[in-house]
Order: C-alpha cells, then sequence, then structure tokens
C-alpha cells in the first residue's frame, strides 16, 4: 500500500469556471508534498475533492489503492482545511477529549499530540486566549490524535507572524519525519521548498509541473521561479 491516493484526470466544473482540469497526481507514503499555485489555482477544491467535502464533475480518486471506500479511507487521513474552531470556554485538553470522543478514538494520545505541538504546558488555558499560531498548532494535534496515514493541510501558516509560521514548518517536518505523509496546500514557493519533497503546481487548475522539489528549477526551467513568479502564474 504505497500508493496513498492516486488522482486521475479530475476536473471539477462551478457553473462556467472550471477550477480544477484533468488532474492528475499521486501520492506516495513517507513523502511530504505540496500543491503549490497562487490564490484561485484550485488548491483548496482538489482538497476538497479527495476529502469528500466537494463533489467533482469529473475524473477520479483513490485512496490507499482503492483498497476500501472513500468513507473508510478517510478515517486515516487527518485533515485541516479550514481555521482553527473549537469551544472557545473549553480549554485546549478538554476540546481535545472531546474531539475523541466525537470521532471515537482513545484519549491515550492526547498528551503525546500536545507536546508535539508544544502546547503540553498550555493545555489547561482555554482556547480563547491562544494565539492564531497556537490555534492552529491545536488543530494540528486534534487532526493527529487517531495517527492518520496522511495529513492534509490547506495553506497551514497563512496568517501568522514568521516565529508562528517557523513553528508551524518545523511541526510539519516533525511529523513527517516520523513516518506520516504529508500534503500541503500553499502560495508560497518559499514554504513548499522548505518543507516539502514533492510538488504539484497548479495555475487555473491546470498543472504545470509535479515532481521532486529539489528538481524543480531545473525541470521548470521557462523562466526563473521565485515566489513573486508563483503569484504571477
Ligand atoms: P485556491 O485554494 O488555489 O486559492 P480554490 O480551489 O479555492 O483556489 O478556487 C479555485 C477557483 O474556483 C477560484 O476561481 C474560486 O473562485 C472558484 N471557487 C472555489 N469554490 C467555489 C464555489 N463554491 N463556488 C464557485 N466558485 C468557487
Ligand atoms: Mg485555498
Amino acid at each position: 500500500m504505497d500508493h496513498i491516493l492516486t488522482v486521475q484526470n479530475l476536473t471539477k466544473k462551478f457553473g462556467y469556471l472550471t477550477a480544477v482540469k484533468d488532474l492528475s497526481f499521486t501520492i506516495e507514503k513517507g513523502n511530504v508534498y505540496g500543491i503549490l499555485g497562487p490564490n484561485g489555482s484550485g488548491k483548496s477544491t482538489t482538497l476538497g475533492i479527495v476529502l469528500n467535502v466537494v463533489n467533482k464533475t469529473n475524473g477520479e480518486f483513490s485512496w490507499f489503492d482503492g483498497t476500501t471506500s472513500t468513507h473508510e479511507a478517510l478515517k486515516k487521513v487527518g485533515a485541516i482545511i479550514e481555521r482553527p474552531n473549537f469551544y472557545p470556554y473549553m480549554t485546549a485538553l478538554q476540546n481535545l477529549k472531546l474531539v475523541c470522543k466525537i470521532k471515537d478514538v482513545s484519549e491515550d494520545k492526547i498528551e503525546e499530540k500536545l507536546e508535539l505541538v508544544g502546547l503540553l504546558d498550555r493545555k489547561n488555558s482555554k482556547f480563547r486566549t491562544y494565539s492564531l499560531g497556537m490555534k492552529q498548532r491545536l488543530a494540528i494535534a486534534s487532526a493527529l490524535l487517531n495517527d492518520p496515514e496522511i495529513l492534509i493541510l490547506d495553506e497551514p501558516t497563512n496568517g501568522l507572524d514568521p516565529q508562528g509560521i517557523h513553528q508551524i514548518r518545523e511541526i510539519i517536518k516533525t511529523i513527517a519525519a516520523k513516518g506520516t505523509t504529508i500534503l500541503l496546500a500553499s502560495h508560497l514557493l518559499d514554504e513548499v521548498e522548505k518543507v516539502c519533497t514533492h510538488v504539484v503546481i497548479l495555475r487555473k487548475g491546470v498543472k504545470l509541473y509535479s515532481g521532486r522539489v529539489d528538481s524543480l528549477k531545473t525541470s521548470f526551467g521557462f523562466f526563473e521561479l521565485k515566489s513573486s513568479n508563483i503569484a504571477a502564474l
């Protein structure tokens, strides 16, 4: 089971707008994937489709080589695709206990995951007292409670200050080093270069490149690759 996710000729239309067009890529176990592209390039739509929250128009995707239904497969997927949303007047610990009840997973891992995201010493603070970076880190801890095969993050550093951005990136690298596959949507080339081993680059829903990040600059030679150029794609 080395294929975590296979996407084949995926297309999504919103009325006359084609948000994702004929997109194919494969996510293999143990790597860190970026979906890179400017705002509106179809990153979130792609994640929404494979997470069953957006209906596809055409094409296919399959989890874990199609060995289980999408519904079953998604139990082994951790995803953060929205702003972290927990009960503001409950502590971090109380919130994670509630998540365990809702997802029907053991509470045994709560402290380990809080430690991983650097929040163990703040576990008894109310969620409303957390900074945005801490909220995002709590969301990561929450998504890891059932030890998923893959962690999916949509623009996890958006809106954070430089220290918060650094912390999140380091946590993602730590999670990856423990063997969890990562799929990260970002509009930042430097984020993908710092965190990811592989990348799928989208422009207006169309794939421009997929492959290893370290061969990106040679393979993608039609212009000098800089963050400003990603924004202009
Ligand atoms: P990204 O995450 O790369 O910024 P999105 O996947 O959110 O891009 O959006 C891709 C395109 O699809 C954009 O043009 C966006 O406006 C459009 N879009 C996304 N969601 C909807 C929706 N629910 N209804 C209509 N258009 C949408
Ligand atoms: Mg998006």
